[in-house]
């Protein structure tokens, strides 16, 4: 799957830790092809976890 479902853009796909995804740049939609994590959640919560998971890899930070 490298078509976004909401905006049929392309899909990029991202790894946090040993679990990988897919998400859309262009509508921020996010797939979550997760398989050993428990039920899928919201997708705002996953981006939320990205965001803080690249956040946290950027060496510049103000915290
Ligand atoms: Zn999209």
């Amino acid at each position: 799957m490298d078509e976004c479902p909401r905006c049929q853009g392309s899909l990029e796909m991202l790894s946090l830790g040993d679990a990988s995804t897919v998400t859309c740049p262009h509508c921020e939609y996010a797939d979550i092809p997760v398989e050993h994590e428990r039920q899928v959640e919201e997708p705002e919560s996953w981006q939320t976890a990205f965001n803080r998971f690249y956040r946290s890899q950027k060496p510049q930070s103000d915290e």
